[in-house]
C-alpha cells in the first residue's frame, strides 16, 4: 500500500460530494454537524456501496451508530470499498461477528471506575469520560460499548461525585478528558469543567483526547483556542490514522491549537487496509511533524468486539517501527503499544536491537543490520581510584 499524491499533499476536498452553494456554510461547524451522513439513504445517495457495507450499516444501529461529517466524508473514494477512509467509518458486515478473543470492554475500564465515568487505572492519573458523543464514529472504537448511545451500555458520568473523588485523592496529578469527544462541548461548558479541575491544587496537568481536529477542524475556532489557553499546562492528543486525513483545513486547525501554546501529540491505531504499511505510516508521521504534532502512540487495535477484519498481526506493527527507526527523524517515531487486555495498561512493543547480551558486553545491530559490540561500563577498580587520588593530591593525609 503506497500513498498517492492525494494522500501526501495538504489539500482541501471541499465541497466534494456537496453542492457548490454549501461552500458559504462549509466553515460553520454547526452546519457540518447538522449535515452529517448517518443513514443508509444518505450514504447511497453519494457512494456505491457493496453488500458487505450495506448489511454493516443496517446492523450498526444496534451497536455503534454511523455518523460522518461532510468534511471527513469527502476524503472517501466513491467507488473503492477498500478505501482507507471508508474502512474507518463505514460499517461492514464483519462487525456483526465477535471473535472468541474479543471483548466489549477490552481495556477493563469498567472494573477500574471508583465513580461512574472516572477510570482510575494508574496511580497518579485518571481518565475522565465526559461524553459519549463524537463528531463521527470510528468502527474500531475501544469504547463502542458506550459511545454513540446505541450500544449495550450507557455512559452515566456522575459529575459531582467525580469532582469530589478528584478533590480528595491527592496522588492524582494528571487528568485526561476523553469520551466520546470533549471538544464537542460548547466553549462555555468546557471552560467550566477545566476551571473546576484547575481549582484542585494537586492537579498539575490536564490532557484532552480528541478526534475533532480531524473529523471537524471547523470546530477549532479562535474563541475555543483562546479559552483553552487559559488552562495551561494543557496538552491535546489528537487521533489520526492515514495521511489523507491531514487536509489543509486540518493543518490550519492544528496550527491554531499550536499557536495557543498547546503541545500536540497524535495517537494512531494500526488498522488492516488503512495504515499497515511503512510507506503510509512514514507519510503520516512526516505530515504530522509539518503540522507541529508529535507522533506519540501507535496502538495495536484493541480486542474490541467485531474488529477482527481491522486488526493486523503484532509483527506488522513491529516491522513498521523497524522501517521508521533510523530511516527518519526520531521525533517522527511513535511508540508502538498494546493495551494489556482486561486493564493491563499500555505495554511498549519494540523491535529487538540486542543480538546477544553477555557478561560485560552487548552485541547490537543498528537500523541497517550492521553489528556492533558494546562493552557495558565496568566500575573503576579501587586501586586505580587510590592511585589517581594520590596523583591529584600527593601531600594529602599524614
Ligand atoms: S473519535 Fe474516539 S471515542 Fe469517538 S468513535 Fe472514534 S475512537 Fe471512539
Amino acid at each position: 500500500m503506497r500513498p498517492s499524491d492525494f494522500d501526501t499533499a495538504f489539500i482541501s476536498h471541499a465541497p466534494g460530494y456537496w453542492p457548490e452553494d454549501s461552500m458559504s456554510r462549509w466553515s460553520d461547524f454547526k452546519w457540518q454537524l447538522r449535515n452529517r451522513v448517518d443513514s443508509l439513504t444518505d450514504l447511497e445517495a453519494r457512494l456505491r456501496l457493496t453488500d458487505v457495507e450495506r448489511a454493516g450499516v443496517l446492523l450498526a444501529g444496534h451497536k455503534l451508530a454511523m455518523s460522518i461529517t461532510p468534511h471527513f466524508f469527502n476524503l472517501m473514494d466513491r467507488d473503492d470499498p477498500e478505501c482507507p477512509i471508508r474502512r474507518q467509518v463505514i460499517p461492514r458486515i464483519e462487525e456483526g461477528w465477535n471473535a472468541p478473543e474479543e471483548l466489549s470492554d477490552p481495556c477493563g475500564e469498567d472494573s477500574h471506575m471508583p465513580v461512574p465515568g472516572l477510570v482510575h487505572r494508574y496511580p497518579d492519573r485518571v481518565l475522565f469520560l465526559v461524553t459519549d458523543r463524537c463528531a463521527s464514529y470510528c468502527r474500531y472504537c475501544t469504547r463502542s460499548r458506550v459511545v454513540s448511545g446505541v450500544g449495550e451500555q450507557h455512559l452515566e458520568t456522575q459529575w459531582e461525585a467525580a469532582f469530589r473523588y478528584l478533590e480528595k485523592t491527592p496522588q492524582i496529578r494528571d487528568v485526561l478528558l476523553s469520551g466520546g469527544d470533549p471538544l464537542l462541548f460548547s466553549d462555555e461548558r468546557l471552560d467550566k469543567i477545566l476551571t473546576r479541575l484547575r481549582a484542585i491544587p494537586h492537579i498539575q496537568f490536564i490532557r484532552i483526547g480528541s478526534r475533532i481536529p480531524i473529523f471537524l477542524p471547523q470546530r477549532i475556532t479562535p474563541e475555543l483556542c483562546a479559552m483553552l489557553k487559559k488552562h495551561h499546562p494543557l496538552f491535546i492528543s489528537i487521533h489520526t490514522n492515514h495521511p489523507r486525513e491531514l487536509t489543509s483545513e486540518v493543518r490550519d486547525a492544528l496550527g491554531r491549537l499550536a499557536d495557543a501554546g498547546i503541545p500536540l501529540g497524535n495517537q494512531s491505531v494500526l488498522l488492516r487496509g488503512v495504515n499497515d504499511s511503512v510507506e503510509i505510516q512514514k507519510t503520516l508521521v512526516h505530515k504530522l511533524l509539518m503540522c507541529r504534532v508529535r507522533p506519540y502512540y501507535l496502538y495495536q487495535c484493541d480486542l474490541i468486539n467485531g474488529s477482527s477484519h481491522l486488526r493486523t498481526p503484532v509483527a506488522q506493527g513491529v516491522a513498521i517501527i523497524e522501517g521508521l527507526r533510523g530511516h527518519t527523524t526520531g521525533y517522527a517515531i511513535p511508540q508502538f503499544v498494546i493495551d494489556g487486555p482486561g486493564g493491563g495498561g499500555k505495554i511498549p512493543i519494540n523491535p529487538n536491537y540486542i543480538v546477544e547480551a553477555g557478561t560485560g558486553h552487548l552485541t547490537l545491530r543498528n537500523f541497517e543490520g550492521e553489528i556492533f559490540d558494546y562493552p557495558d561500563p565496568s566500575p573503576m577498580p579501587r586501586a586505580e581510584m587510590v592511585r589517581l587520588q594520590q596523583q591529584a593530591m600527593p601531600h594529602a593525609g599524614c
